[in-house]
């Protein structure tokens, strides 16, 4: 206890959930236990907004010497899938974090809370109520209006066990009868208005099969999993807030000792030119709007991994933001930037040409090529160099020559020089165009001998300097440029507008017959460079030695920072 306490004196940004965890265990509580869980309902794929709730679980357990459960809220047969249970432990190990032998589901405690519901029952706690949904609904009255009783209210004891009990045989269509608890319908918060517990669903639930005709609500299964899982702190998102009152009053009904969980409420993230509902994410996949849950342009944990976004660098970004008690809506530039920062330490810096056009150094041998040294990363020298082969043909960005440049392009132009990288210095003398199209075709160079990297013995200098491929040893490729995936900071907050409406057009642009340096032939999936210039970039899945494809993580600057000044 005493090295927490000293951990924490060190870390002055700690959120207030860390604050009451290092109280109850300054105070003993749980006999210094801490213990969390990670609930995650498996009706989706994993986002970015549940990396910011598993840092915490398992962040929280990992820093104070706890345990972190991985539970699975498949409480609603209907809409889980054991597709989205593989993908989000997948996930969670590739953020880093280990649930260990803890996989828990909530539907491993339909018998206990089967048990519950009975014993409520013949404590005069909970009723079967004949009515529908829409009129319990409207008899739930508003915040500022009591609710109404329901005329099935006060069955006796007897009748609701029997009832109860054919309800789970199947006796009863769906809908037709639900189990409350009798708590008080004119208390403010609604949630305690005689809430359903448990409702009648004639669907195969993934792991208990045809046994069940009665699942209890997701109020009525989460508090009572933590309880049962010895969990010490049940961290959740701030909607759960108000339905914390329900969660005790339900644990106050079962507990036997003093120990009980505690529930403490963080700011949801959101995230702008996106949106985090994992309905709306489904419809996107279903509808064909994005190439699947990893398409690299959702917000999806998988698609933040194809994209080339490294595990370091979401959690880096999960700790800029941090935990508060207001909902907010946190800047993409800032994960953006998150990845940029940890890409630029680690990654190799590698020759990329994305518009390739081509120059021809006139006075350099047309059978000779030698190999050029660079650097691969020159904020850390320790990761070597590499040979890069050079030859009288280069492929240069077409955006780097210009027939009339405006003053201080640095760049290529007729009768001007730059440096190809790592290489020589170059100069335009001439340049073709295509004589019905206008588009310009060659440039032709001399280079000057004398000014070879490293050795540059002309002492010349020139302003500009490009990144270019050996047109003989090119590696063509197809390369995917991600836009953000809406228009909008807010596409799914707009009351009139549906959010399809600003999907953006351009957030995929793919480009064919790309020249890479010949050392990208041996990239592998998920291998990450930058390309000089460009940004990050990295090996898609669909890939393959024949037809290499990169994916733009994030390009060097952050170009909407800028545009909206
Ligand atoms: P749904 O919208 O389908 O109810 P959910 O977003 O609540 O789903 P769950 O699978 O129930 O998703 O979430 C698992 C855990 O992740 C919960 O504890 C939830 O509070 C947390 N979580 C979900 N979305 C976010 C978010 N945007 N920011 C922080 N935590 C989140
Ligand atoms: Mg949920």
């Amino acid at each position: 206890m005493k090295e927490n306490r000293e951990l924490a004196a060190k870390n002055e940004s700690i959120s207030f959930i860390e604050q009451f965890i290092i109280e109850d265990l300054k105070e003993g509580k749980n006999q210094g236990r801490i213990h969390t869980r990670f609930p995650p309902e498996p009706n989706g794929y994993l986002h970015i907004g549940h990396a910011k709730a598993i840092c915490l679980d398992f962040g929280m357990a990992k820093k104070y010497g706890g345990k972190c459960n991985l539970r699975f809220d498949d409480t609603n047969p209907v809409k889980e899938e054991t597709e989205y249970i593989d993908s989000i432990k997948e996930d969670i190990r590739w953020l880093g974090f280990d649930w260990e032998d803890r996989e828990f589901y909530a539907s491993d405690y339909f018998g206990k809370l089967f048990e519950f519901a009975i014993d409520l029952i013949k404590r005069g706690l909970a009723y079967v109520d004949d009515q529908p949904a829409d009129v319990i609904s409207a008899q739930k009255g508003t915040p500022i209006q009591p609710g109404i009783e329901s005329p099935f209210r006060n069955r006796p004891v007897a009748e609701n066990l029997d009832l109860f009990y054919r309800m789970n045989e199947g006796e009863f269509e769906e809908g037709s009868r639900v189990l409350r608890a009798k708590i008080d319908m004119t208390i403010p918060n609604m949630h305690m208005r005689d809430p359903i517990i448990y409702r009648i669903l004639k669907a195969s639930h993934h792991r208990t099969g045809e046994v069940w005709k009665v699942y209890p609500m997701y109020d009525f299964a989460h508090g009572q999993s933590d309880y049962f899982e010895g969990i010490t702190h049940s961290l959740c998102t701030l909607e759960f807030e108000v339905h914390r009152p329900l969660y005790d009053w339900l644990i106050d009904q079962l507990k036997t000792s003093e120990y009980r969980p505690r529930q403490i409420e963080f700011n949801r993230l959101n995230l702008t030119f996106t949106m985090m509902s994992k309905r709306k994410l489904l419809e996107l996949v279903q509808e064909g709007r994005v190439n699947g849950w990893d398409d690299p342009r959702m917000p999806t944990l998988c698609g933040l991994r194809r994209r080339g976004y490294t595990p370091e660098s979401i959690r880096r970004f999960i700790d800029l933001i941090g935990y508060t008690k207001v909902e907010a809506i946190n800047d993409i530039s800032l994960l953006e930037h998150a990845v940029r920062e940890d890409l630029n330490l680690k990654v190799p810096r590698v020759f990329g040409v994305l518009d390739p056009l081509k120059v021809i150094i006139i006075n350099y041998p047309e059978d000779k090529s030698e190999d050029v040294e660079i650097l691969n990363n020159p904020e850390d020298e320790s990761m070597g160099r590499r040979k890069v082969p050079f030859s009288r043909e280069v492929f240069i960005e077409r955006d780097d020559f210009m027939e009339n440049p405006p003053q201080k392009f640095f760049r290529l132009a007729p009768g001007t020089e730059v440096r190809l990288k790592g290489a020589y210095i170059i100069k335009c003398v001439s340049f073709k165009k295509n004589d019905k199209t206008n588009i310009i075709e060659e440039v032709f160079c001399t280079y000057d001998p004398a000014t070879k990297s490293g050795e540059h013995a002309s002492g010349k200098k020139v302003k500009g300097t490009l990144h270019w491929v050996s047109a003989f040893h090119a590696v063509d490729a197809e390369v995917r440029l991600y836009d953000r995936l809406f228009n909008h900071e807010d596409p799914a907050g707009q009351k009139d507008d549906d959010y399809r409406k600003f999907l953006n057009p351009d957030s995929l642009r793919i480009l064919k017959g790309c020249k890479l340096e010949p050392s990208l032939r041996s990239a592998k999936r998920l291998d990450k460079f930058q390309f000089q210039r460009l940004g990050y970039f990295c090996v898609d899945f669909d890939s393959t030695e024949s037809h290499p494809i990169f994916n733009r993580t994030v390009s060097l600057k952050d170009t909407w920072a800028k545009m909206n000044k």
